[in-house]
């Protein structure tokens, strides 16, 4: 890299100008080099290293799915099983994957630098601009816009001397609060919560704010060898249920999803993950705060959209209102000059970059590469999720067809961690269940679409 600014920009040259080191930049990149032997890429990001948001989370964030099919196809990561990895794990093993590959020649890595436009790029400590002559494509691996509570301010007024932090600072606590407000209840509230509790806080101490109850899932049947059984679950209960409402209560029934209160009914599906233990944590908060959205905190009271709430003074406000993951516009995946990262998998968008990756190198034609990489955006409603698993089921049928030894060997892949032999002997009774599954699943799009329709 240059050491001072340059006026005239520095010259590289590669197949692929990849910008977003995170966790899909990550995934494309490794896949790219491993299925193309002669590819070259250069890569961008402005932070120090790889792992994009989880240089960003908590200290005490970790995976919320098994570490097995979590990081890249060419190396393994964590214990194997049900193991997670810390959010510092998974750091150290991007940072050994870019590495990898920088020492094959074929990789080279620029931190600290800003993707200006098109294919250059500039470095934010020396200045030194760059400008990247593509051969193939620019692979736009920042679209998803992940947001952890840290990377921003609070999305609400706060008043003078009240003390507002993101669930970072929870690790930095030095003396007791009088009471602790956790403002937001998707995934990083519910670490938030699990965390205090954790330490030993008495449940009553806590105020958790939740504008929007959500279908959770059980971690516990989501480890490598449960699931074809959790798959075939699902399955059945799609067979057996002619309208949304009524999947998702027979997926609760089955053991598949869970509510934090199943007395409330939850809108909200973002693929949130707990174990039953975690579960049985979190309802031991009894300040559950069901009014909307946080408008202000004031220097006693906290204003939400639909009701406002007395609260002491010393109190701790832990922000994790962030979205994380959000709801994306889609966009193709494939165009001529260019790729734009997203998920083509519920949830599973390490795996999507390192299918699209794959399907890059594999098929030339753009629409047939856009037909197997339909986008599955990230579902926010449970809407979404009936959208996501729809599309989903088409992408898994043709890469059925076009891509079966990939999805059969790819760690990423769910596929993978299923023995065939299993596979086969269930194959049987998921063949004679898909046209009832597609009914019902077609049926309950009409329904949801003519309900929407007759509120307006
Ligand atoms: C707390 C948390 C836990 C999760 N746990 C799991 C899990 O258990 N299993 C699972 O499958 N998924 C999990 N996910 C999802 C997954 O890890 C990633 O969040 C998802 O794949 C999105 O990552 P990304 O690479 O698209 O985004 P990011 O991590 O945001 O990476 C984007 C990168 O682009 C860089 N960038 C952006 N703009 C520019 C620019 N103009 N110039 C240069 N660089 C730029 C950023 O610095 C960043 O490094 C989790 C997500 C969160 C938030």
């Amino acid at each position: 890299m240059a050491e001072q600014t340059q006026e005239v920009p520095i010259q590289l040259a590669a197949d692929y100008l990849v910008v977003g080191a995170g966790a899909m930049g990550m995934a494309f990149v490794d896949e790219i080099l491993t299925s193309d032997a002669a590819a070259t890429v250069v890569l961008v990001d402005r932070y120090a290293g790889p792992g994009g948001h989880w240089r960003r989370s908590y200290p005490f964030v970790s995976l919320h799915q098994p570490a097995a099919f979590y990081g890249v196809n060419s190396e393994t990561l964590g214990r194997g099983g049900k193991s997670l990895a810390s959010g510092v794990e998974v750091i150290g093993y991007f940072q050994r994957v870019l590495e990898k590959h920088i020492a094959s020649g074929r990789l080279s890595f620029y931190p600290h630098c800003e993707h200006t436009h098109a294919k250059e790029f500039t470095s934010s400590v020396t200045g030194a601009h760059y400008s990247v002559a593509v051969k193939r494509k620019l692979v736009d691996a920042t679209y998803m816009k992940v947001e952890v509570p840290s990377m921003r301010k609070p999305p609400y007024r706060v008043a003078h001397g009240v003390k507002v932090v993101p669930p970072n600072a929870l690790a930095d606590i030095s003396s007791p609060y009088a009471g602790y407000v956790v403002v937001g209840a998707g995934k990083t509230g519910m670490d938030a919560v699990l965390y205090l509790l954790g330490l030993g806080l008495n449940p009553d101490l806590i105020t958790w704010i939740m504008p929007n109850d959500a279908w959770l899932l059980d971690r516990g049947n989501l480890h490598p060898d449960g699931l074809l059984q959790t798959l075939g679950k699902q399955q059945e209960s799609m067979a057996r249920s002619e309208s949304l409402e009524a999947l998702l209560l027979n997926l609760e029934a089955d053991g598949m999803l869970m509510r934090i209160d199943e007395s409330v009914w939850a809108e909200k599906y973002r693929c949130a993950t707990v174990n039953r233990q975690e579960l049985e944590q979190l309802r031991r908060i009894k300040n559950v705060v069901r009014s909307g959205r946080v408008v202000s905190i004031e220097d006693s009271q906290v204003i939400l959209e639909q009701a406002s709430l007395n609260v002491a003074k010393q109190t701790l406000f832990v922000d994790c209102s962030a979205n994380g993951l959000s709801n994306r516009p889609i966009v193709p995946v494939f165009a001529p000059d260019k790729i734009t990262l997203q998920s083509v998998s519920m949830c599973q968008q390490v795996f999507s970059a390192a299918l699209i990756a794959y399907v890059e190198t594999a098929f030339t034609d753009v629409d047939m590469q856009n037909d197997l990489c339909r986008v599955v955006p990230h579902p926010e409603s449970i809407d979404d999720y009936l959208y996501a698993v729809r599309v989903g089921a088409i992408n898994n049928a043709s890469w059925g067809k076009h891509l079966p030894k990939w999805v059969r060997n790819a760690r990423l892949s769910f596929r993978s961690h299923i023995p065939t032999w299993r596979l086969f002997s269930k194959m049987p009774k998921m063949a004679k269940l898909a046209p009832l599954v597609n009914k019902n699943l077609q049926a309950m799009t009409q329904q949801r679409e003519a309900q929407k329709a007759a509120a307006k």
